[in-house]
């Protein structure tokens, strides 16, 4: 166990288990993967502001990249993070190793089936079988009160919530509206791999989001509709490519092909270079704040 000044570093599994054990009364967990930045530290804070303790990890999960992605690009700055998190009043920081999360002859996968098929599963095969059986460790470790997820990964939220319902996790899932710059591009730890004319470019995902609820707050109800008008947003994007547009159900994350006023995700992914951006919203744009996303996508 290390200690930066009141912030405990467990950087074991029998030293995660004693530190977690003297947390007294309720516990709110953010699981990460590090390069924190204020997305990030806003589900630190209302995870400070529910719970009498407040537990971070922080690991870049090889199992969720297939070969071809960026994991050994992935942004790391374990300094940084430990001294935001000391400063954000963190009680406790789980740092693992992927050995310490792997040993030799791991075997064990947790699988959520039709949901992780669409939109960010069908581009990515099996990353989302990582991402659940990498959080289910994760929250048998940390055994969390309440955990809090971001919109920004609107689809993990969806997936994590059929897997805590399917496996009776007992913890809260509380999902935190998405941070964003002043322009409106949401943060994600890949921003700072774009360069200044992508940067200028990527907003156009959350122009796009915009585009497509102020139709829907003016009564449009063809799903069709809806995705062309963030689509004609998208098309004007120079050097970076569209990878979808989806209006889905919330639950099933099945596209919508008939008009509905129950609520509806819409998703959005573009790669700028070798950079992969996601952007989402709910419709109706009310259900943005955490009492509408937590009580649509949250369990
Ligand atoms: P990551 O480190 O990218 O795995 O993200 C860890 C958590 O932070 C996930 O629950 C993300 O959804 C959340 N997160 C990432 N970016 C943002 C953002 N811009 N606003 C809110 N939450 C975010």
């Amino acid at each position: 166990m290390r200690q930066t000044r009141t912030v405990q570093v467990a950087e074991t599994i029998d030293a995660l288990r004693t530190a977690r054990a003297s947390l007294g009364g309720s516990v709110g967990v953010v699981l990460t993967m590090g390069a924190l930045h204020d997305g990030h530290l806003a589900l630190v804070e209302h995870a400070r502001a529910d719970n009498d303790a407040v537990l971070v990890t922080i690991f870049v999960n090889p199992t969720q990249f297939s070969a071809d992605e960026d994991f050994d690009q992935y942004p790391r700055d374990l300094p940084a993070d430990l001294d935001r998190l000391r400063r954000a009043g963190v009680d406790l920081v789980f740092t693992p190793t992927p050995a310490l999360m792997y040993p030799p002859g791991f075997q064990t996968d947790v699988t959520v089936s039709a949901v992780t098929q669409r939109l960010e599963g069908e581009k990515r095969p099996g990353h989302f079988r990582g991402v659940t059986t990498v959080v289910a460790k994760l929250f048998n470790l940390t055994q969390p009160t309440r955990t809090y997820f971001g919109q920004k990964d609107a689809q993990q939220v969806v997936v994590l919530r059929r897997m805590v319902r399917d496996l009776n996790f007992p913890l809260q899932l509380v999902v935190c509206p998405t941070v964003r710059e002043p322009d409106g591009l949401a943060l994600s730890s890949r921003n700072v791999r774009l360069d200044p004319h992508q940067r200028a470019e990527a907003v156009k995902l959350a122009q796009a989001l915009r585009a497509a609820a102020e139709h829907h707050a003016a009564g449009e109800r063809d799903p069709d509709a809806l995705r062309a008008a963030a689509h004609d947003v998208l098309e004007t994007i120079a050097g970076g490519r569209i990878d979808y547009v989806s209006l889905a159900d919330v639950r099933t994350l099945e596209e919508q092909t008939t008009p509905t006023d129950a609520p509806l995700l819409l998703s959005l992914a573009a790669t700028f270079g070798g950079v992969r951006l996601l952007d989402n919203a709910l419709l109706p744009a009310h259900l943005n704040d955490r009492d509408g996303l937590t009580a649509t996508l949250g369990a």
